[in-house]
């Protein structure tokens, strides 16, 4: 069993065969690469952390002792909705998840998790589902793309523009489409909402969240309001 010199990158005790390419006397170096954004990461963490404590030199220690998010934001993946910048909100208001295109799947446990705890533990008093503009997902759906873990989680996306073929149809511009797609879909996650159990549960229990739709303009970086889904 190895000896002194074991390194993560090795298996088991050397039994690894030269297979492929790239095999015997690169060492534990040969995977890093010289990345100056990714590099420069801890060093703007800890510039990052000296700023918060001189304006606050107990932030960190508040911060730690417990979370009470007031609104759970579900949001796209997409690199460019940077939530707390957007919203003027802090670290411990905003309880967040994101995926590809804002979906809020009933059988996607890793939402319907989020979700319950959000209702049942934090009591958030609102839910905000915000999709975007130029919104990668709905690209994708519409070029009905398939394969792959992207092309299954599509799925229902692709289903939602089939609904709405002639609608989207007869929008001139792929752009002009794709938002439009991208609005009709964020009603209808509002609308998963509206009938998961745990609204169902809060809503039984008078503690229900408010409930809102949003689409961010990615070039003005505005907010516009969604008209939803009628709500009960
Ligand atoms: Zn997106």
């Amino acid at each position: 069993m190895g000896g002194p010199g074991v390194r993560l990158e090795r298996v088991g005790g050397g039994a690894v065969s030269s297979t492929s390419g790239g095999v015997g006397g690169e060492g534990s170096g040969s995977r890093r690469r010289h990345d100056p954004a990714f590099e420069a990461l801890l060093a703007n963490n800890r510039e990052w952390v000296r700023e918060q404590l001189e304006y606050d030199p107990h932030y960190f220690r508040k911060l730690a002792e417990k979370q009470k998010p007031w609104l759970l934001f579900i949001g796209c993946s997409d690199s460019r909705m940077n939530v707390n910048h957007m919203l003027g909100t802090r670290p411990g208001e905003v309880f967040i998840h994101r995926n590809i295109a804002n979906q809020a799947f009933s059988d996607d446990p890793n939402f319907q998790a989020v979700l319950e705890f959000a209702l049942q533990h934090l009591h958030v008093r609102h839910v905000v589902v915000a999709g975007h503009t130029r919104c990668g997902g709905t690209r994708a759906a519409l070029a009905g793309m398939e394969g792959g873990a992207v092309g299954a989680w599509l799925t229902p996306l692709k289903e939602l523009a089939a609904r709405h073929r002639e609608e989207l149809a007869a929008i001139p511009g792929d752009l002009e489409r794709q938002n439009r797609l991208a609005e009709v879909n964020v009603q209808v996650q509002v609308a998963n909402i509206l009938q998961s159990p745990p609204y169902r549960g809060a809503l039984g229990a008078g503690d229900a969240p408010e409930l809102h739709g949003w689409i961010l303009d990615l070039a003005s970086g505005l907010i516009r309001e969604m008209e939803l889904p009628e709500m009960g």
